[in-house]
């Protein structure tokens, strides 16, 4: 990683093992991945056949969790995070390709019909503490084993250890823990936010929780000029362990998993993040205040984005339509790298006058850069008003791209590697 520059993109793919769900005559010819952190994909009856993308890293079926968070260089963003630059980490990728399994790391018991079985004796726990209600499909941080933990409870331990480790600066950490759906924001660590039926099925309509913040539903999106963009009465636990950070963690996913059940499987269909939020300040001079955050994103599943069939037009508008946000994420990021490219190629526009790096002509939008500073459409959705703190100025950003190994999953694994191939 470029310790020196000031914005950082990198871009990992991840093919996860064949399942049994996966199908049993299910082959995984079409996917390939080179030595060279290449990912092949070919089809003898696909225009795409052939194409080789790149990427900084990529992990086959067999990588640890472990493996994954040192190789895809999670430590140093944490680090990065814990010295003042914003961090983000994107999981895409089609639903089913593994992005909670990466950035979660357990598997949900009892999925299956736990909610309908025993929601009405559901007792609600107090956000921010450890435990869910024991009506949702129960996920135990402190009960997985550590090799299957995945993103979040290591960068959670590395942050604290970090923490905890320094003698010059002091710090404060709060964590907040966010769900979009349909362009609307939840507050995971805060049942008021919950819909009428979540609260219903946790009892908690009208009791102790409901009325935390004194709001119900969705979180509204402000912006001022100090905080930017900001979710007005977002519950925002301060959290002094790693062990706190997971207990506020663990709430929150059984609230996502109990709004899956009632939405009808949206957890698939929305976004979530879930942010420590950092501040610290030189021991000596508690005013010297740096704050940054680390954001990790599960997003929504992205096979809504390709349809088999549609033309290039509609399959854009219809992205457009069903998944702005994925959309728009993607053309923030790339408006950013263009941003930062142009910027670059600014500098060594001025310093030499020889061709640019790619071998092309002077690119026009150099000296634009300079004048005015480039659109960047982060008002286009909700997820990047969220993150323009996070993903513009000095930060460093990791999108892990998730594929399903199974050959029948090649149109979307070809829609998810054009995606993440874009965002380099
Ligand atoms: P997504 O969040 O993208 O919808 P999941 O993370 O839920 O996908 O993964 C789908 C299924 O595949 C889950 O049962 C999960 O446990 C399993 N799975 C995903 N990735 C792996 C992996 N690397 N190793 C073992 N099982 C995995
Ligand atoms: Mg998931």
């Amino acid at each position: 990683m470029d310790q020196g520059a000031a914005r950082s993109i990198r871009v990992a793919v991840r093919v996860r093992p064949l399942l049994p769900s996966d199908g049993v005559s299910t082959g995984t010819e079409l996917l390939q991945l080179d030595r060279s952190n290449g990912v092949v994909l070919s089809s003898s009856s696909d225009r795409r056949g052939g194409r080789r993308y790149a990427f900084d890293s990529v992990f086959g079926p067999d990588v640890l969790q472990d493996d994954l968070y040192v190789r895809a260089g999670v430590p140093e963003m944490v680090a990065a995070a814990a010295a003042g630059f914003h961090a983000t980490v994107f999981a895409y990728g089609q639903t089913g390709s593994g992005k909670t399994y990466t950035m979660e790391g357990y598997r949900y018991v009892g999925a299956s019909g736990a909610g309908a079985a025993s929601g009405a004796g559901a007792a609600g726990s107090p956000a921010g503490k450890a435990g869910a209600a024991r009506s949702v499909p129960h996920a135990d941080f402190s009960s997985t084993p550590v090799a299957q933990l995945g993103i979040i409870p290591r960068a959670v331990r590395d942050l604290f250890a970090a923490m905890h480790k320094s003698r010059d600066r002091h710090y404060t950490i709060k964590c907040s823990f966010v769900q979009i759906y349909r362009e609307q924001v939840y507050d995971l660590l805060n049942p008021a936010s919950l819909t009428p039926g979540q609260q219903q099925q946790r009892g908690l309509a009208g009791g102790a929780g409901a009325g935390a913040a004194g709001v119900g539903g969705p979180l509204k999106l402000r912006w001022s000029k100090a905080e930017e963009f900001y979710l007005e009465n977002l519950f925002m636990p301060e959290v002094e362990t790693a062990e706190e950070a997971m207990a506020a963690f663990q709430t929150g996913v059984a609230n996502k998993v109990m709004s899956s059940h009632r939405l009808n499987a949206a957890s698939s269909r929305s976004h979530c993040l879930f942010t420590l939020h950092v501040s610290s300040s030189p021991a000596a001079s508690r005013l010297e205040l740096t704050s940054s955050r680390l954001t990790l994103v599960d997003l929504a599943g992205s096979e809504r984005a390709a349809h088999t069939g549609a033309t290039e037009g509609a399959l854009r508008d219809e992205s457009v339509a069903i998944n702005k946000s994925l959309f728009t994420l993607r053309q923030v990021i790339t408006a950013l790298t263009d941003a930062a490219a142009s910027a670059a190629a600014a500098q060594v526009t001025a310093a030499s006058s020889t061709a640019s790096a790619e071998g092309a002509p002077a690119q026009p939008a150099a000296p634009q850069a300079r004048t005015a500073p480039p659109h960047i459409p982060y008002r286009d959705s909700k997820l990047t008003c969220l993150l323009k703190h996070s993903l513009g100025g000095n930060s460093w950003t990791l999108m892990l791209a998730c594929l399903s190994p199974a050959d029948r999953f090649y149109e979307e694994n070809a829609s998810t590697l054009d995606y993440a191939a874009r965002a380099r």
